[in-house]
């Protein structure tokens, strides 16, 4: 596997991991980073009191942590596992959280036709396989595999917050929502400790509160297909979030044909288009799922998508295949959060997703 491009670029003022703001009334900028869910998650704050943001930094990063063993599809014992360990049987009570992120994503399938499909793990295994051993998965393991995925067969009951995998050998993998839900519920653990200005990035997941003091928004910077061609875009964002998905950071080459880690549920293959997906959304459970799910539906369904959901904006950079070319696609609304470099930006790399 080849880990390319890193997807995500932040930029943010020039400063000192902590410093004076000019425009902040005294507001100092801190800035915290643990890994976790395999990526390096990224806090940002303005306040006017260190031991109140490390405190809520600390508390943050409690709320990510059990979120990774609640939501992994590596860790055997999260409680994600053991409910795809009991497919087939009868309704198995599950946390709020996990409900929450099941909910979510059982939603956007039935508006993507099952494009976006957490029940797509026995299908991402195979591809884990393949990107480790370099082969590729055959159609007879494929089809295998894809016998055991379908959205519709995950059956949630709101009232009595059970869950039910109906088909035997079902897994779920919530790898295209839990970053940017982990993201969303840790800046609400910011909030709730009484800082609101704050910027939490789980990699390629940005979310935002209000912005830095004197400053209309965050500025963030999003590396799309064509960064390699020098194109650079930066938005201002506040109470908002934004997701890039893209085959930069995860894929297998085999054959002369790239994989990404994002596949098709309706053909069990790799995407194999080239292309980064923006999307700007009022979260980052939104922004995030929406990114993986633009980029299975492809460009006319997946605007219209992004058109059809409250606070939504995306941007999609496609590579033509064999030409030094690229075609840029975007819905009417998505302009409006771009903004110009600015003295003293400097470009802070997000780290990219671990090697699986
Ligand atoms: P990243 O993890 O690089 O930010 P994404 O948010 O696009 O990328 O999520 C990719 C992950 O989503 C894959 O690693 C896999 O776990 C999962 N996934 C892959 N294909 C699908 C799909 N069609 N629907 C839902 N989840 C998917
Ligand atoms: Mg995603």
């Amino acid at each position: 596997m080849s880990v390319g491009l890193l997807a995500v670029l932040l930029l943010v003022g020039a400063g000192p991991t902590v410093g004076e703001d000019r425009a902040g009334g005294g507001l100092k900028r801190f800035e915290f980073q643990e890994t976790h869910m395999g990526s390096a998650f990224r806090l940002l704050i303005y306040c006017n009191d260190e031991e109140l943001a490390s405190g809520a930094a600390r508390a943050a990063f409690a709320r990510i942590a059990l979120l990774d063993a609640t939501l992994s599809d590596y860790k055997p014992d999260s409680e994600l596992m053991r409910l795809s360990d009991r497919a087939g049987g009868d309704p198995v009570p599950v946390s709020p959280e996990l409900f929450e992120v099941l909910a979510r994503s059982r939603e956007l399938s039935g508006r993507t036709d099952g494009a976006f499909d957490v029940t797509i793990n026995p299908v991402v295994k195979l591809w884990r396989r393949a990107r480790r051993n370099r082969e590729l998965p055959s159609r007879s393991q494929l089809d295998e595999a894809l016998s055991r995925v379908g959205w519709r067969d995950l059956e949630l009951d709101a009232q009595a917050r059970t869950v039910r995998l109906a088909r035997p050998g079902m897994r779920l993998d919530v790898g295209g929502i839990a970053k940017g839900y982990a993201s969303d519920a840790a800046l609400a653990e910011l909030r709730g400790a009484g800082i609101t200005r704050a910027l939490v990035a789980g990699a390629g997941d940005i979310v935002v509160g209000d912005p830095p003091p004197g400053r209309p928004g965050w500025r963030v910077g999003i590396a799309s297909a064509d960064a390699e061609a020098g194109e650079r875009r930066m938005l201002c964002l506040r109470n908002q979030a934004v997701s890039t998905s893209g085959d930069a950071e995860r894929f297998v080459e085999i054959e002369g044909v790239r994989y990404s880690h994002i596949v098709d549920p309706r053909t069990g293959l790799g995407l194999t288009g080239r292309s980064s997906v923006t999307v700007v959304a009022p979260d980052g459970t939104t922004s995030d799922s929406l990114a993986t799910a633009i980029s299975v539906l492809g460009p006319d369904r997946g605007l219209a998508l992004a058109e059809d959901t409250e606070g939504a904006e995306a941007l999609i950079v496609a590579i033509e295949p064999g030409q030094n070319q690229y075609e840029i696609r975007r819905t009417p609304g998505f302009d409006r959060w771009l903004t110009g470099p600015a003295e003293g930006d400097e470009p802070v790399p997000s780290l990219g997703p671990p090697e699986s």
